[in-house]
């Protein structure tokens, strides 16, 4: 499973509509947030993503991309959670969440691991890698890549058998990627049986970012770009002074990334309810582009 929900989806300000950023991502048996602006915690409740959070990835440190953590943690502190926390960061997120934990709460019921992050060093999770890149954005910034390991490719057991591999805990093993002895002394290796490696899935979170070869890099073949998306072509020159994109901005990036899908995000109030002109500016770059709502839920299927 990997199943996004959109937590908050407006810029700099909440609207009636949009909450401030956020996004959860439940991959198996992990649930991540990716920022976790203002509010967060009840758009969790309202779109029913649960509070089983093993990590928070933030961004940046923008405040409408970090508030919420305080009052999050702080619920799951009274609810008495005991699972340790990680949060990531690129700096000073040391600095900034240290204090931010003792902030109008006492010290918390569980452990919280707070992991300053640099651009290009991965951190492993279960089953996938997350890895920051340096974005360009008026503060430290990174992004984020969500990168599944390979899966095993399909399994013959016709073949198995055929080289004299009996039914049984020998199958297990070949799958797992462990040879196996068949009687007569032949050893059978798993590329007999298996099919090549299948690629697992590509998720890409820019966070607040121009355009930038790093984004490119990071999203080429990603099954899905999530890309700041602010301004529209009227406010280009806005884009450039705040440091953010404008959708048909995002719309090349995903173009050149070779990306499969775009969502765009983090709008700001002016297009709250004006999506479709986002929407004409960049799908001529991208045809393959949406607009983020909040509640928005995208299940990536895993690639053949
Ligand atoms: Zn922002
Ligand atoms: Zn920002």
């Amino acid at each position: 499973m990997l199943r996004l929900t959109f937590l908050g989806t407006s810029a700099a300000q909440p609207t009636i509509g949009r909450n401030l950023t956020g996004l959860a991502v439940r991959r198996e048996r992990e649930l991540f947030l990716f920022d976790c602006g203002e509010g967060t915690q009840r758009q969790m409740i309202r779109y029913g993503t649960g509070f089983d959070v093993a990590a928070i990835c933030f961004t940046h440190f923008h405040a409408d991309h970090y508030l919420g953590a305080i009052g999050f943690l702080r619920t799951l502190s009274m609810q008495g959670r005991v699972e340790p926390m990680d949060l990531y960061g690129p700096k000073p997120a040391r600095k900034l969440l240290d204090v931010m934990l003792f902030t109008g709460t006492e010290k918390l019921a569980f452990e919280v691991r707070i992991h300053e992050v640099k651009a290009g060093e991965p951190v492993r999770r279960d089953g996938c890698t997350l890895l920051p890149y340096a974005t360009q954005h008026k503060i430290a910034s990174c992004g984020w890549a969500l990168l599944e390991d390979e899966r095993p490719g399909l399994f013959h057991p016709d073949k198995a058998l055929a080289l004299g591999v009996p039914s049984g805990p020998a199958f297990g093993a070949l799958q797992r990627g462990v040879p196996v002895e068949v009687a007569g002394g032949r050893v059978v290796r798993p590329e007999e049986v298996l099919d090549a490696p299948r690629r697992g899935r590509r998720l890409v979170v820019t966070g607040d970012t121009r355009p930038c070869p790093a984004t490119v890099e990071a999203a080429r073949g990603a099954d899905l770009l999530i890309h700041d998306s602010t301004f529209g072509d009227a406010e280009a020159g806005r884009a450039v002074e705040t440091m953010h994109a404008t959708a048909r901005e995002a719309a090349v990036v995903a173009r050149e990334a070779g990306a499969a899908r775009l969502v765009l995000t983090h709008l700001s109030t002016r297009y709250d309810k004006d999506v479709a002109t986002l929407l004409e500016q960049a799908r001529p770059e991208f045809a393959a582009t949406e607009v983020a709502s909040d509640g928005l839920v995208i299940e990536l299927p895993l690639p053949e």
